[in-house]
């Protein structure tokens, strides 16, 4: 048996904590805040096998910069002399290439389908309360663009053996005829699903503190001691921290943290949006709302509608033109849909933890084998989270990870450049 120490309580930490503990170690998770401040509470709760393609994809930076000029579009990135920032933004244009992309498939897809298993694991288990919705989700097209680009998306999924089935607007009214869309056509994914990421987060935090797990709230971790190959304690306003074992899983904080043991590790707060409403329409299976980049999360009465990608500083500033932007886009997938606009106080946001070429930092660090990185899953750190955490038990256990392949998410890969 060994101690842990989690740096970061949001869902990658819970589940990193959940699959340790099981394996009989002494875990302590530490937050610099509550538990409730990180991203991974108001987020749509999508279990995405179907995004094979990462963030960083060829004609996404044309598409970001046409977005740049619509203030009420889902993308922005706010001006700032930040290098790191600029930083981010060159590695990102470099990583999105085809190359890259044909690479990160097949482990994305692996990684996926694990995550994907684990949750159906986890939920024939009921010990831990996620309200997992098997339905699928569908990408609603308005556009024939949009159409083509998701064809060729379903196209490639086929091929990594995740179902995808294009459906016209006809087929789409005959699967969910209680609801009336305005689209021109879709595309359906069974193998997605949906949680409720909120009570997945009070739920795990409830079975932990049961099974002896010690939370450490207000816990900030400001650097690392460390040793010739090892990290030996983490440094915190009150004091030092000795663990056997240190797994980093500080979203997206956790570049800045690296820096303190030298490891170029980098991450950018995406911030994005998400408001509850009634379900007006009888919504009942969840869908993104492709070309206005939407999402619609179905819990029975209510929706969670989010959206924005918003590349800047950490700050809880919120940009209600874009909110508007996330609340008039509704209306124009769903013909019976009607809403007030969120107000600022309806509105939630948090920051996906981006790295620049959309993958998730997935390993044990190589300068020091007991620190050890999950981190920087961007717009999938739910999605990808019972993997990330099993896959770091089984690191932490000397136990071969269930992929073969993981070197596109190694922690060190922008380390050189
Ligand atoms: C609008 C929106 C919709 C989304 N929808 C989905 C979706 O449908 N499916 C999906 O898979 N993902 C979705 N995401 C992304 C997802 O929410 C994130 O990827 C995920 O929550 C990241 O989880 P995390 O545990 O890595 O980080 P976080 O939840 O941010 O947790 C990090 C924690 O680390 C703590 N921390 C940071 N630094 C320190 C430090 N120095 N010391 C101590 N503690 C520290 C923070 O306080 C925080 O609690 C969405 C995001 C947004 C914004």
């Amino acid at each position: 048996m060994a101690k842990i120490g989690i740096i970061g309580g949001g869902i990658n930490g819970l589940m990193a904590a959940y699959y340790l503990q099981k394996d009989g170690h002494e875990v302590t998770v530490l937050d610099r805040g509550d538990f409730s401040e990180g991203c991974s509470h108001g987020n749509a709760g999508m279990i995405v096998p179907s995004h094979i393609i990462p963030l960083a994809a060829p004609g996404v930076v044309m598409k970001g910069l046409k977005w740049l000029l619509n203030k009420k579009s889902p993308f922005a990135i706010v001006p700032s002399w930040d290098k790191d920032l600029i930083y981010w933004l060159f590695a990102f244009h470099r990583a999105a290439t085809e190359t890259n992309v044909q690479r990160a498939i097949p482990q994305l897809a692996a990684l996926s389908l694990l995550s994907k298993k684990l949750f159906q694991e986890m939920a024939a288990e009921g010990e831990i309360g996620l309200n997992l919705q098997e339905k699928g989700i569908l990408m609603l097209c308005q556009t024939a663009a949009t159409e083509h680009e998701e064809h060729h998306v379903a196209r490639l999924a086929n091929a990594q053996g995740i179902q995808a089935v294009p459906m016209t607007a006809a087929e789409l009214a005959a699967l969910n005829p209680q609801v009336r869309y305005s689209v021109r056509s879709a595309v359906h994914y069974p193998g997605d699903a949906t949680i409720d990421p909120a009570l997945a987060l009070a739920s795990l935090t409830a079975h932990l503190k049961s099974r002896g797990v010690v939370f450490l709230p207000n816990t900030e971790v400001t650097g690392f001691r460390r040793g010739k190959d090892r990290i030996s304690a983490l440094q915190c306003a009150d004091g030092e921290r000795n663990y056997d074992h240190y797994v980093l899983c500080g979203g997206a904080w956790s570049g800045m943290l690296m820096k303190s043991v030298g490891l170029r590790l980098p991450v950018t707060g995406g911030k994005g949006y998400s408001f509850v409403q009634n379900n007006a329409a009888g919504l009942s299976i969840a869908a993104l709302l492709l070309d206005h980049r939407v999402s619609v999360t179905p819990y029975g009465q209510t929706v969670r509608f989010g959206g924005t990608m918003e590349l800047g500083p950490l700050n809880s500033r919120l940009n209600m033109a874009k909110v508007s932007g996330i609340h008039s886009a509704i209306g124009q997938y769903f013909a019976d849909w009607k809403s007030p606009e969120p107000t600022p106080q309806q509105v939630w946001h948090g920051f996906r933890p981006c790295s620049p070429d959309g993958l998730p930092y997935l390993g044990t660090v190589q300068m020091y084998g007991n620190l050890h990185i999950a981190a920087g899953h961007g717009m999938m750190g739910v999605s990808l989270a019972p993997a990330s955490g099993k896959i770091i038990a089984d690191l932490v256990q000397g136990r071969t990870p269930d992929l073969e392949d993981m070197s596109a998410f190694r922690p060190e890969r922008f380390a050189s450049r």
